[in-house]
């Protein structure tokens, strides 16, 4: 993307996501997903990231949070309430701790990580232990008095506990400086309140029995039901509320002693944070509780990390307006946004024809996904979905990804209307509809289960040796519409096949691997072997490969060129060029060629070429080598192979239990050498 589509591409996004932020921020409403406007805002800030310059003061990224309803008080945050930035990876979250250590070369870090309730954030305030002033956070400076609302929420104490003299001196800090804030001065005490995952579903119950609309998820639920100005509402919802911060001063040096003193002055924490001394500490309790995280009473969507030495995080300062010291290590979204490259239609097993959609490559519930079904035409009508589209694909639980929604605001101007070809894309059969179907379908009957059978022939053994993907796996990507021809494998990621039922993650990713190392250093003859052209097996391939050297050279080669290759007659040569003429087969060669690294090919080992123009048949057991073996030493030194007697054999190698071929060669006078004449003939070079 250049600038100039950068700078378009920035402006709608700001557009899109100031729309939803008005619509949940302002107005309790949700139209999207908070996971598919993050990802609008992970693309909005990445790209202000890669043109700093094209950053106003107006962009969703500049904004802390919304604006107060006017309904309520006002409340100043004497220290704002600072919003954090985002990272998704690994990798993203080591970026962030490699910029706050080189800020701070000469300081040892330590970080404090904790979990990030998907609440609401709010600011308690007690003066002499009392609880006075509770409010939202607004947009960071200014937020709403919802004191009363509050109150309501059990886990709140009215009154803070003072705390044991010795419990105070364990967590490092002084009896005396503590006891003054609670007692007679002020504390505020931050942190989020939240609605448990049971009670949200005992609202929703509640709602479907009244016939009310459902609300989307806790989080929305919690904070709505905070910001009403009438109290018996919050009341009635269950809210709960965890700590996290103590911002008053009262001699603290840690975040993590912060945590510790809001239990002891009488609130919850999340009970898990975690000192960690490096990057490793930190992703590996983020996977701790990422795969404890449906155990949990709560929804959270990741990790909150701070460096935890006050002192240090108030050195690194703020950036815009989010701090340095501070980063939300989020869950991998189970939602994002991506743009539909083509839709384009899969045949599948039964002749049924599914359109699918191809969508820049995106990362969701940490795997990569690149393809969608749309299941028929209704579907893509009723979600009006175009080539170019901006779409919210959905991946959850064991389900394929789905577009779930088109964000029609993104639409360039030319997207493009998908219709369903006249005639099938594999073998040009009329396509049909039979009335009331839902489905069209390919005219020939037999179209699907021969593609089928072309790419099983594909991933052979003598072919591109796919280890793991027989046909039964083909089967269901042919059925899932991840796959509609050979190359179409050379696509599939993880993430594509990973809600597959049949595979557990390992054996995802142990195929994914398969057909990478499928890739690497292809033999050419392998490759010739595996398109399937009608009479070329393996032998012929080989003889191709020795012949022409390069793939692009046998697309080229006239009837003629072939048929100086022995074991190559007219009707080889025929099916040959038959093949390379038809323009799908010269896309899928292409595609394929994309895909993949041949080999450069060697001279052969043996220097010696002492069988140069002689072709031989082998035919039985031989002792001392295999059928492979006997085959490859001919071929190293200058001779061919061929799979059947004809006129044009030179040598006939015959081990034991001969078959058929024996006899023809008796039959033709062929020369019939034995395995222990193979061996000096072999010797002899
Ligand atoms: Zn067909």
């Amino acid at each position: 993307m250049n600038k100039k589509e950068a700078a378009g591409r920035i402006a709608r996004l700001r557009k899109t996501i100031n729309h939803h932020r008005y619509l949940y921020h302002v107005l309790d409403r949700q139209e999207i997903s908070d996971a598919a406007l993050d990802s609008l805002k992970h693309e909005l800030k990445k790209l202000e990231d890669q043109y700093p310059d094209l950053i106003t003061p107006d962009s969703p990224t500049q904004r802390v949070g919304g604006e107060a309803l006017k309904q309520f008080k006002k409340v100043t945050h004497h220290v704002p309430m600072i919003s954090l930035e985002d990272v998704f990876s690994a990798e993203e979250f080591e970026q962030w701790m490699a910029r706050t250590q080189k800020l701070l070369p000469h300081n040892t870090l330590l970080y404090f990580a904790e979990l990030k309730i998907d609440g609401f954030a709010i600011s308690l305030i007690y003066r002499r232990g009392l609880f006075v002033l509770g409010s939202t956070r607004g947009n960071g400076k200014i937020g709403e008095e919802v004191t009363q609302n509050l109150k309501t929420i059990e886990a709140i104490p009215l009154r803070l506990v003072m705390p044991e003299q010795r419990d105070i001196e364990r967590i490092g800090l002084s009896y005396a400086a503590v006891r003054q804030a609670a007692e007679e001065g002020e504390f505020e005490i931050r942190g989020e309140v939240y609605l448990s995952k049971k009670e949200f579903l005992a609202i929703n119950h509640e709602r479907e029995k009244e016939g009310l609309p459902l609300y989307a998820n806790p989080r929305n639920t919690a904070a709505g039901s905070i910001r009403q100005l009438d109290p018996r509402i919050a009341a009635g919802r269950n809210l709960s509320f965890l700590a996290y911060d103590v911002v008053t001063d009262v001699g603290q040096e840690f975040h993590s002693q912060e945590h510790m003193l809001a239990q002891l002055l009488g609130f919850r924490t999340d009970g898990v944070a975690e000192q960690c001394a490096d990057a490793k500490a930190v992703e590996a309790f983020h996977k701790k509780i990422s795969d404890h995280r449906e155990k949990l009473p709560y929804q959270i969507d990741g990790v909150v990390v701070n460096v935890d030495s006050n002192a240090l995080f108030a050195r690194l300062g703020v950036a815009g307006k989010a701090p340095r010291g501070a980063v939300a290590f989020k869950f991998p979204p189970m939602q994002a946004t991506t743009r539909v490259r083509d839709i384009q239609v899969q045949v599948g097993r039964t002749g049924i024809l599914t359109p699918v959609a191809i969508l820049d490559p995106v990362a969701i519930g940490g795997a990569t996904v690149s393809r969608s079904t749309l299941h028929n035409l209704d579907e893509i009508r009723r979600l009006d979905v175009r080539i170019g589209d901006t779409v919210i694909v959905e991946r959850s639980g064991d389900v394929i990804p789905k577009v779930i929604a088109v964000i029609a605001s993104l639409r360039p101007r030319d997207a493009k209307e998908f219709h369903m070809p006249r005639k099938c894309p594999v073998d040009g059969s009329p396509v049909v509809r039979k009335d009331g179907e839902v489905y069209y379908r390919c005219s020939n009957p037999q179209c699907g289960a021969q593609e089928e059978g072309r790419i099983e022939h594909f991933t052979a053994k003598s072919a591109m040796d796919i280890k793991g993907l027989g046909p039964k796996i083909i089967q269901t990507f042919i059925d899932s519409n991840l796959i509609r021809d050979p190359a179409d494998l050379y696509d599939l990621t993880i993430g594509d096949i990973k809600p597959l039922e049949r595979f557990a993650e390992k054996s995802a990713e142990n195929i994914i691997a398969a057909i990478d190392r499928s890739r690497r250093d292809v033999e050419l003859w392998r490759f010739i072997n595996a398109l399937g052209i009608m009479h070329v097996g393996e032998e012929t391939a080989v003889g191709l490969e020795e012949h022409f050297k390069t793939a692009e050279a046998i697309m080229a080669a006239t009837d003629e060129q072939l048929r100086e290759i022995p074991d190559i007659g007219p009707k080889v040569a025929e099916s040959i060029t038959k093949w390379f003429a038809q323009e799908k087969n010269r896309k899928l060669f292409a595609r394929l060629l994309r895909a993949i690294h041949l080999k450069v090919l060697q001279p052969r080992v043996a220097a010696s070429q002492s069988l140069h123009g002689k072709t031989f048949v082998v035919t039985g057991t031989l002792e001392n080598f295999s059928r492979e073996e006997a085959k490859e030493a001919i071929r190293a030194r200058g001779g061919n192979v061929a799979e059947s007697v004809s006129a044009r054999t030179s040598y006939v190698v015959v081990g034991s239990d001969p078959g058929s071929k024996y006899a023809k060669a008796q039959t033709l006078h062929i020369p019939i050498v034995s395995e222990k004449e193979f061996k000096k003939m072999l010797e002899k070079a």
